[in-house]
């Protein structure tokens, strides 16, 4: 299939998406609820029709759009949910009973058992072709429906959650039977929320969000956790969590701060290699704490200590001497100026470092201290005169971690890091955090979205009218608890 797209009314249920299925192979199709799978196996089924303009092609023959006994015809079965099967009638009927509608024919129940039984054959069932369906349980039924679908000469069998009501067992017995069906031949698309499910059976997964086709996969590519986050858009690394930071030391710690109409009784403290998160509504007094921290809106109480040793922090270049960074919101991925040089970016940060006594910057400081960054990380540059914009998104991120690694930074701040950049874009700033933080820097990671703190800190902070409600390792909560914690 290409280029199929499916509108309702204003709902764009399908965009754009081709998929290619191949016989002899189990292909999953993943994606969150209402991601377009249902929609795209009804027009394989031929029950809709596309937007004018997709194609689909059946070992060679073009359609335009197909339709329920053409799509039949093709060898085309789709078993849905609720398999669709006639309780009051037996096995055998509903086996082969497409095989007896629609003609005129005067039914044959020899012929009908006949063609029962061989369905029943190919799949090892066991059960009396004369019981009713109704006195199947679940996982029975859905062998009947698979045996409809072989009686009906299948060669593409499309399962829409066929493991939703199976208990594990069961779920083995439809793995086995489904590795069986692939080997002799058949292509078998298996829709399923179950990620480790869809890697055990899958050999491609092809992940649908908005109802876009995000890409398929070689299954043993990649594992549930990526998985997810192409369905969501979200990681879910759970990685992050185990490091165990009680014997890291304390770099910043937060002693009754306030500010009048702004925030009032901070305490925190901040470990050596540790991502804070920081999460609460516009307004919770988020920002204005962080640029008290960063020598911009001086506190009228408390204390702030760093490495243990009350401090004052005069202003931004005070901050910063005294090993503090700070990156505002920023959509351009973290403060990257990405209409000037590579080499303007990795020098911005540390200026006045590079200086020499007039102030001055030599040329050479300049491209030795360049070419050590670009060297130390790999970053790959054809000309560092270049606008960073001119950088795959990958170097670019490697431009942003030697940037803020340049100062030595001991507490980062990041406000809202991730608005507005795309999914690929969001990875590569999650790495450049993590990746400071394994350099030992104290990350304070402020954000609106509770995914990503919950997901990318060790601990989690909820700020509400200038306060901190809560202050939770993030192994230790949960999105829902979060959100109510934000919202209460
Ligand atoms: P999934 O099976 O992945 O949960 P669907 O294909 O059922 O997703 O739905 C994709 C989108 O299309 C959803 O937003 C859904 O509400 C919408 N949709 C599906 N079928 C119809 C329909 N018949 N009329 C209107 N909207 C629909
Ligand atoms: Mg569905």
């Amino acid at each position: 299939m290409s280029g199929i797209s499916k509108r309702f009314g204003g709902v764009h249920a399908l965009r754009n998406v081709d998929l290619t299925l191949e016989a002899g192979e189990v292909h999953c199709l993943v994606g969150e609820n209402g991601s377009g799978k249902s929609t795209l196996i009804k027009i394989i089924s031929g029950v809709q029709a596309p937007e004018p303009g997709g194609r689909i092609s059946i070992a060679g023959q073009d359609y335009p759009h197909l339709n329920p006994v053409r799509s039949t015809h093709c060898g085309i079965q789709v078993i849905y949910q609720d398999l669709s099967l006639f309780p009051n009638l037996t096995v055998a009927e509903n086996i082969a009973i497409g095989q007896h509608l629609g003609g005129l024919r005067k039914v044959d129940w020899a012929a009908m058992r006949t063609i029962a039984l061989n369905a029943m054959a190919k799949v090892g069932a066991e059960f009396d072709p004369d019981t009713k369906v109704a006195e199947l349980p679940i996982a029975g039924r859905q062998l009947v429906a698979i045996c409809r679908a072989l009686a009906a000469d299948a060669k593409l069998i499309i399962m829409d959650e066929p493991t939703a009501s199976l208990t594990r067992h069961e779920v083995d017995a439809l793995i086995a039977l489904v590795s069986e069906l692939k080997r002799a031949g058949m292509c078998i698309v298996f829709v399923s929320h179950r990620l480790d499910e869809v890697l055990e059976i899958a050999e491609r997964v092809t992940v649908l969000r908005d109802g876009a086709k995000v890409g398929t996969f070689a299954a043993d590519t990649i594992d549930s956790r990526k998985l997810s986050h192409l369905m969501t858009g979200h990681a879910f690394d759970y990685d992050i969590h185990p490091y165990n930071l009680a014997g890291a030391p304390v770099v910043l710690e937060l002693q009754g701060l306030g500010r009048d109409g702004d925030y009032e009784d901070i305490d925190l403290t901040l470990r050596s290699g540790e991502i804070l998160g920081l999460t609460g509504l516009l307004g919770s007094g988020r920002t204005e704490l962080a640029l008290s921290l960063f020598g911009m809106n001086p506190p009228d109480r408390g204390a702030i200590l760093l490495d243990g040793k009350p401090v004052t922090l005069a202003s931004n270049a005070d901050a910063i001497r005294k090993g503090i960074a700070y990156v505002p919101e920023d959509r351009l991925t973290l403060g990257l100026v990405l209409d000037q040089s590579i080499t303007s970016n990795l020098t911005l940060t540390v200026l006045e470092r590079l200086a020499g006594p007039l102030g001055l910057i030599s040329a050479g400081t300049r491209k030795d201290h360049v070419a050590q960054w670009v060297s130390k990380l790999g970053i790959k540059v054809s000309d560092p005169e270049n606008p960073v914009k001119t950088l795959s998104g990958g170097n670019q991120q490697r431009v942003v971690l030697a940037k803020w690694m340049a100062t030595n930074p001991r507490v980062l701040i990041l406000d809202s890091p991730t608005v507005g950049v795309d999914i690929s874009a969001k990875d590569g700033i999650y790495d450049v955090i993590r990746r400071l933080a394994d350099a030992g820097v104290a990350v304070l990671l402020i954000s609106d979205e509770i995914p990503e703190v919950l997901y990318h800190s060790h601990r989690v902070l909820v700020m509400r009218h200038g306060r901190l409600t809560v202050d939770v390792p993030c192994s230790q909560t949960s999105e829902p608890a979060l959100r109510q914690a934000v919202n209460a």
